[in-house]
């Protein structure tokens, strides 16, 4: 049987960036496994019933201040201009969240300038000795009652926990302005791939040193299919069979809708923290800019059980993982990596950055020597929403090989089943089902019906 270099488990960021490297840019053999249906990990999207794409796992914008990752992810995917925005459905209103100056008139009735707001938000900003929780961050600049309208009930709703009980880097990544700027992100770098995230992940896969496993617990094969070293993105806890205990993370429901209209509100993300057991809304379109009748939106739910989305920082989490982590350390020819696995609240970027870190650990090589190609992407463009394969087929995936051995010897017979929009390489999505350069048709198991 083949020797695999590496196995990576995951095939999210951490997982998809270090299998690009490793086989691009040092030529090794890399197996990726991932147990979800399709690669991408959270940033998952695919075409719903309607024919709207939609992110399965809720909104996902990219932003980053760094050159080089936007530079990286620029080599598999071309880019839509986005500027995210977001309202908070406050005191019966929308009004823009982060807060400012719009927010503080809209909410209070005032005509304030920014110099004005200044004085407003002094007046009424609590001091904090020494700024530790997410309560501290927000009441010592904005007050209690502004903290009252817009954080504390999101975030208890969001966490399940109070926000004097969460580390301060949580509400810290919302910021608070005096002028009129309603972005939602200030970064240098802000846009969504142009023909959605999966598809950016297919391209940086599409590598004749890659194979793909997906519906497949890393635990099921690891036994079986020889490798040198494993890549881990998946929760650490869990590759320690949670012998410390189990680290919290913070689980999501999200429900999905799809409208019987053009727009369903002003902004692609409406925030509740106040209102019903939601936390926001996201209308998909406004990140898309898709056009069609239609329009689709996601609930979503907090919840403390199912699948782990946010490891929750707070003091005790953060030392229980770092037992985790000296474990991490001591185990040889394994490398830890990810959201998850390094239990850090980490955006796309950080993770990008992240991997390429490891990865230049990995080959030993400085940074730049790490970004090289060594092997030029082959990157498929298609006009999105042209083409318009807009096949209805309900083929079901029923492949149910191991991963193939490049020469096409596993059984994906899936013929894919959803309303692609003709950017679907994928022709097959069934258990098991993997990718090999040498069976482009069944290699990429992407946007499959999952509503
Ligand atoms: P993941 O994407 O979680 O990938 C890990 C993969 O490992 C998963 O696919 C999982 O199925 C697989 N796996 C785990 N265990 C095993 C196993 N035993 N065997 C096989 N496979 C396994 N970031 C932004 O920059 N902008 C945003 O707007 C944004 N919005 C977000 C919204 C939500 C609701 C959430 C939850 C996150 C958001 N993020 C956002 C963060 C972003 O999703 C993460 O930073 C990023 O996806 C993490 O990538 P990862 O590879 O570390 O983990
Ligand atoms: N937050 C809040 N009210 C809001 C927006 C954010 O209280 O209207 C808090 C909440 O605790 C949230 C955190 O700030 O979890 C970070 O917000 P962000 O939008 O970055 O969350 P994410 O997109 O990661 O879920």
């Amino acid at each position: 049987m083949e020797m695999f270099d590496y196995l990576i488990v995951g095939a999210g960021y951490a997982g998809s960036v270090l299998a690009e490297r490793l086989a691009r840019g040092s030529g090794k053999k890399v197996l990726i496994v991932d147990r979800r249906p399709h690669i991408a990990g959270n940033a998952y999207d695919h075409f719903d019933d309607a024919g709207l794409l939609v992110h399965k796992y809720g909104p996902h914008i990219f932003h980053t201040n760094s050159k080089e990752v936007f530079d990286y992810l620029t080599r598999f995917t071309e880019w839509r201009q986005y500027q995210h925005q977001v309202l908070a459905f406050v005191d019966g209103q929308l009004v823009p969240i982060p807060i400012n100056l719009d927010t503080i008139n809209k909410l209070y009735g005032l005509n304030l300038n920014s110099f004005e707001m200044d004085q407003f938000l002094a007046s009424r900003a609590e001091k904090v000795e020494k700024v530790r929780t997410s309560e501290d961050v927000v009441v010592s600049k904005v007050g209690r009652e502004l903290y009252e309208k817009f954080f504390r009930g999101y975030t208890r709703k969001q966490w399940g926990l109070d926000p004097s009980e969460l580390d301060s880097q949580v509400t810290a990544r919302v910021p608070t302005r005096t002028n009129r700027d309603s972005r939602y992100f200030t970064d240098s770098y802000q846009s969504m791939p142009k023909f959605g995230f999966t598809r950016m992940f297919a391209n940086m896969l599409d590598h004749p040193n890659i194979k793909v496993m997906l519906n497949t617990d890393y635990r099921e094969i690891k036994d079986v299919i020889p490798y040198r070293e494993l890549i881990f993105s998946g929760p650490v806890d869990e590759y320690f069979d949670y012998q410390y205990g189990k680290l919290p993370y913070r689980c999501l429901e999200f429900k999905h809708e799809t409208l019987n209209q053009a727009l369903y509100q002003p902004v692609a993300v409406i925030n509740y923290p106040n209102d019903y057991t939601f936390t926001r809304v996201t209308e998909f379109k406004h990140l898309t800019g898709q056009e069609h009748a239609k329009t689709s939106i996601v609930y979503e739910f907090s919840r403390a059980d199912g699948d782990p989305y946010y490891p929750i920082p707070r003091p005790e989490n953060a030392e229980l993982y770092k037992k985790y982590q000296t474990l991490a350390e001591q185990t040889p020819n394994v490398h830890f990596v990810g959201r998850l696995a390094t239990y850090r609240y980490y955006n796309m970027d950080q993770v990008v950055a992240q991997a390429l870190t490891l990865y230049s650990h990995i080959c030993g090589c400085n940074r730049a020597e790490a970004m090289a190609m060594k092997t030029e992407p082959r990157v498929t463009t298609i006009t999105f929403p042209a083409t318009l394969v807009h096949s209805n087929g309900n083929g079901n995936g029923n492949g149910n090989g191991h991963h193939s051995n490049g020469k096409g010897n596993g059984n994906g017979n899936g013929n894919g089943n959803g309303n692609g929009h003709g950017v679907r390489l994928a022709n097959g999505n069934g258990n098991g089902s993997c990718r090999t350069r040498n069976r482009r048709k069944s290699k990429v198991a992407i946007p499959d019906r999952d509503h």
